[in-house]
């Protein structure tokens, strides 16, 4: 399975900066976890291929670009893009983004070839195919409606947090896998700001740490993602300094594959 962090921004030259100000995982090309930067950081062969867009929640920096993506691709699209989240999700998507105020409402309009957008409602803790993969998701602790999320192709498996404070439901699906071959997770701020971690439902490195303590999978890839990019330097050291094997910080841009 290849999974690439897209990245938000650039430089002047056009190279990705290492800052994730947006959230978008793009797993072998075709299905999107999180829309933040879906319209401004595919290739052109990527934006033909995808088809599938998980939301886990409905925060600007998950969905930003998520309206733009389906506009670029308006005339063309000869199926409805497909967006794959929670009923609860989809109602705020509906009420709060495509209300024909922020952006038209996409899902009921057509082009030329039928409808542009669909729903697809996921189900809670009970495995659903998305393209090729097999995905099971569940709440996570977030301040609006989140869900973590396992993807599984079949050989490999990728647990991604999304955005959440200590959680158990996640951790249960997690360590139930019989396999992970890595898995994702928040540390947005660092530890001299716990406070606001904690109203935002967000992990620090420590609290990252305890968390860990609930994994019981061993030598599984840990990558960090979601690092503030204000404090990205002081969460990083944080998180070296914790000595937990195999983890490190999830690099924009780069294509991991496991
Ligand atoms: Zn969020
Ligand atoms: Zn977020």
């Amino acid at each position: 399975m290849r999974i690439q962090l897209l990245p938000s921004t650039f430089d002047a030259q056009g190279v990705a900066t290492l800052e994730q100000r947006l959230t978008c995982f793009l797993i072998d090309d075709c299905v999107a976890v999180d829309a933040g930067s879906i319209a401004i950081a595919l290739t052109n062969e990527q934006r033909s291929k995808v088809k599938d867009i998980i939301v886990t929640h409905p925060h600007m920096d998950h969905i930003a670009s998520l309206p733009i993506f389906i506009d670029d691709l308006y005339p063309t699209l000869k199926q409805p893009m497909r967006v794959h989240a929670t009923e609860e999700v989809i109602g705020l998507l509906e009420r709060d983004v495509f209300n024909w105020n922020v952006y038209p409402r996409f899902s009921e309009l057509k082009n030329s070839y039928g409808p542009v957008m669909e729903y697809v409602p996921i189900p809670i803790g009970k495995q659903f195919p998305v393209a090729h993969l097999m995905v099971v998701a569940v709440p996570v602790n977030h301040i609006v409606p989140t869900v973590g999320l396992v993807v599984s192709d079949g050989r490999k498996s990728v647990a991604f947090s999304s955005d959440t404070a200590e959680t158990e439901e996640f951790w249960k699906i997690v360590n139930e896998m019989k396999d992970l071959d890595a898995l994702l997770i928040e540390a947005s701020f660092p530890d001299r700001m716990s406070k606001l971690a904690e109203v935002s439902r967000h992990f620090t490195p420590a609290s990252l740490d305890q968390e860990l303590k609930k994994l019981t999978h061993n030598g599984l890839d840990i990558m960090t993602v979601h690092l503030k990019p204000s404090y990205r330097d002081e969460i990083i050291e944080q998180l070296k300094a914790l000595n937990i094997p195999k983890l490190s910080v999830m690099e924009p841009g780069r294509v991991y594959e496991w």
